[in-house]
């Protein structure tokens, strides 16, 4: 009898054992510090993977077992960070300019003359000229261009120029003449317009609010319906080489936009980029209705592009001064900001989809505009009973400290976009007084409280790079890396934290933390390896991490040596 069950259970290791032997990844990730955000195994050398899933994560020495020699691809990250796919769980995406001069990485200012040059035999006089991500610190005498650099070739079009972080142009003369920007033009709140230290005369340079001073005077161009599609089609391939650049591999996309798009581009083995987009909040049954139809022909189940979930906005924003507030303004004594409908009707919208199934996710600046989602989302829940419904609040930036411990009571999902806090701060106090700052970007009190964030960009608001995120998160400084500790550093997050919510919290809020978001066997190979060690190099090197290889659904689609 007993040497019965012996020969079985050598029986079943052949079995087990040649079953494995069977198994071969069409690609293998070895040698690397990989950073699951799996909590039951956190850490690992090496990557199996087989078609879009991995199925195997491990030691260097059970992973090196999958691989067929001369069919697996073997990517060697020589030490390196590897981590699941950024999730952008709050991004404005589609199509870019695909005659916008790209700057990035330029050393020598000289370029710049160089390729507006260019540009300016392709277009009409008077047609705008835009381009940017110039970063003057990469620049080898690290000065700020100025307008002088694109004066000479561009005498009669409008040029503007933005620099990396989109919080500052570069305008040429003709846009500062069409905009009457001279030098007695104050600077005004929250911009600055740079002058020159001994002329006084604008260098060019509009940082901020100034930005909004600028007029063109632009002259449209005229394109046929076939030229402009042709250039719509180029603009969603040139924001999808940016994306998988930087790392995204997933995107939330609030409210509308064009699924036919994506659906060619992903016919056309174009897609790189996992996509969710949905429809905004109506009453409107038949509206409603039709939006079911989509969500069954995109549905939560599928990988790639998918019906997300149903936007509003409760109100504004804390830099026009409409967020809504239960106090006015420390600046403004006379406002308490706006809300964008009267609380009743929201309400009534809230129920009505949630009772019909929706995802809901409603952009709330002021404590006042989240109180009141919360309440709505609150009575759906007492009305229509409690389901899993992941509920999201956008922003959710300014709290009063009783709402806080509602997120995780109601299962709402704080989906906020560590970057505004970096940016924001700058006139935040100011603006809602410090005691109010204390709740504001409150990621740690609602971690505390056991509550789920999404992290995101809000790009265009601000730049897709994921490291300029997880910089904020970590240090809540700003991008100079100002001196102290950071701003209300209390509310600072890990940034292993900050890696989670970008990764799995933003998939969470999407219903796919079952299959996205953690680096486990099962889990869609969406990975990213870094080229520093985001773990351990110091504050100041995070915005300067690139991404070294971007994996979406197990094929390579961005390595930077190549
Ligand atoms: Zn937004």
């Amino acid at each position: 009898m007993k040497r019965i069950i012996v020969s079985i259970s050598i029986i079943t290791m052949m079995l087990t054992s040649s079953c494995e032997q069977k198994e071969k990844a069409d690609l293998v990730i070895i040698n690397g510090k990989v950073l699951t955000i799996n909590q039951e195994n956190p850490s690992a050398e090496a990557i199996a993977v087989k078609g879009e899933t991995i199925f195997a994560v491990g030691s260097v020495s059970k992973i090196r077992s999958y691989i067929d020699k001369g069919k697996t691809e073997v990517i060697d990250a020589a030490g390196r960070l590897v981590i699941p796919g950024f999730n952008d769980a709050h991004v404005h995406f589609g199509p870019l300019d695909p005659d916008y001069i790209e700057l990035r990485y330029t050393t020598d200012p000289s370029v710049i003359t160089e390729k507006v040059k260019a540009q300016l035999a392709r277009v009409k006089p008077g047609e705008l000229i835009q381009g940017g991500h110039w970063e003057h610190e990469m620049f080898t005498d690290r000065k700020w261009p100025s307008k002088e650099l694109i004066d000479k070739v561009s005498p009669d079009n409008p040029v503007i120029l933005s620099r990396a972080d989109g919080h500052s142009v570069l305008v040429n003369s003709f846009v500062l003449k069409k905009s009457g920007i001279t030098k007695n033009t104050p600077n005004p709140f929250g911009g600055e317009i740079q002058k020159d230290p001994v002329t006084g005369e604008p260098t060019g340079i509009l940082k901020e609010t100034a930005e909004d001073l600028i007029k063109t005077g632009e002259v449209k161009s005229e394109r046929t319906p076939e030229e402009e599609e042709s250039r719509t089609w180029k603009g969603y391939l040139l924001a999808l080489k940016e994306a998988r650049e930087y790392g995204v591999t997933s995107l939330q996309i609030p409210g509308k936009a064009d699924y036919a798009a994506y659906k060619k581009l992903q016919k056309e083995g174009q897609l790189t980029c996992r996509i969710d987009m949905g429809e905004f909040l109506t009453s409107d049954s038949s509206a409603l209705e039709k939006f079911i139809t989509e969500k069954q022909k995109y549905p939560l189940d599928s990988d790639w592009i998918r019906f997300g979930y149903l936007k509003a906005f409760m109100d504004g924003t804390i830099g026009s001064g409409t967020a809504l507030m239960f106090k006015p303004f420390a600046d403004n004594p006379e406002s308490s900001g706006l809300a964008m409908m009267p609380y009743e009707e929201f309400e009534k919208m809230v129920i009505k989809a949630d009772k019909m199934g929706f995802q809901i996710g409603v952009h709330a600046i002021g404590d006042k505009a989240n109180f009141w989602v919360l309440n709505a989302y609150e009575k759906a829940q007492q009305v229509n009973g409690k389901r899993d419904s992941r509920h999201r609040i956008e922003h959710a930036q300014t709290l009063q400290e009783s709402d806080i411990p509602r997120f995780a009571q109601l299962g709402v999902i704080a989906s906020m976009q560590p970057t505004h806090c970096i940016t924001d701060k700058r006139f935040y106090e100011k603006r809602v007084g410090l005691e109010r700052c204390k709740e504001a970007y409150a990621w740690r009190s609602l971690l505390n409280t056991g509550a789920m964030l999404a992290f995101g960009t809000d790009y265009p608001v601000e730049p897709l790079n994921p490291m300029e995120g997880l910089y904020a998160a970590v240090t809540r400084k700003d991008r100079h890396g100002e001196e102290g500790g950071g701003w209300f550093p209390e509310q600072k997050l890990t940034m292993v934290e900050a890696i989670k919510y970008y990764t799995w919290g933003s998939a969470y809020a999407q219903f796919m933390d079952n299959r996205k978001g953690m680096i486990k066997p099962g889990y869609l190979a969406d990975i990213v390896i870094t080229d520093k060690d985001l773990l351990t190099i110091p504050d100041n090197e995070i915005m300067k991490t690139k991404v070294d290889y971007t994996i979406v659904g197990g094929k390579v689609v961005y390595a930077s040596g190549r």
